[in-house]
């Protein structure tokens, strides 16, 4: 598993925000993650009405999914567009606010209030401004950050989940030198240290 070639690959808030405009989406799952489906056990464990993070949100319809099943769901995404199109293509109404903590961020929540999207970069939040987790959808989100921002994410994620949380965090197995991500391949070794 050699992944040196893409351990100085950047990927910036810019070019995500480009990807966006173009509408050069292919993450975006409009029937969302059969995944989440399988483990969604493991993920509520039993609970009911949990706060459930989505890091790296882009407008993945698993948080309509689990707003309609009474959770409480918590996403965070660099791209305005992006979370504007999920409200609108799930006809759901919203307000937005800034957010005093962060300058620059915006807070766009459902009116119904159970779901709320920041607009902000990840590494903008903390637990005193959003609070901890019960639950976390990774999906698209440990892959898509840049392999020199890995540990700060992840001690980020970290901060922000109780600690009878459960992850749930999907990654891709390919080999480095064919494709230079994203999604980057994380070796399960990675994860590991990263996450204890
Ligand atoms: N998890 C989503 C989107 C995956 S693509 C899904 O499963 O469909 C990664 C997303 O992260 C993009 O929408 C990009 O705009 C966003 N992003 C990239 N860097 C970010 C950052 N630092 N903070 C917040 N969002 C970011």
């Amino acid at each position: 598993s050699d992944v040196g070639s893409q351990k100085e690959r950047v990927v910036t808030e810019e070019e995500w925000l480009q990807k966006w405009e173009m509408g050069n989406i292919g993450f975006h799952k409009e029937e969302g993650h059969p995944l989440l489906q399988k483990y969604l056990d493991v993920l509520l464990n039993g609970r009911s009405g949990l706060r459930i993070f989505f890091p790296l949100c882009g407008k993945a319809v698993e948080m309509k999914w689990l707003a309609d099943m009474g959770h409480s769901v918590v996403g965070v995404e660099i791209s305005e567009q992006a979370v504007k199109e999920f409200f609108s293509e799930h006809s759901l109404p919203y307000c937005e606010e800034p957010v005093p903590e962060i300058s620059g961020a915006k807070m766009f929540q459902s009116t119904s209030g159970n779901i709320s999207l920041y607009c902000c970069s990840i590494y903008d939040l903390s637990s005193s401004i959003v609070g901890k987790f019960d639950g976390v959808w990774d999906r698209g989100a440990l892959v898509a950050v840049n392999p020199c921002d890995r540990q700060r994410y992840a001690s980020l994620m970290i901060s922000l989940v109780e600690k009878n949380s459960s992850y749930l965090l999907v990654t891709v197995s390919y080999d480095p030198n064919k494709h230079k991500g994203t999604p980057f391949y994380v070796p399960e070794s990675e994860i590991k240290t990263l996450f204890g």
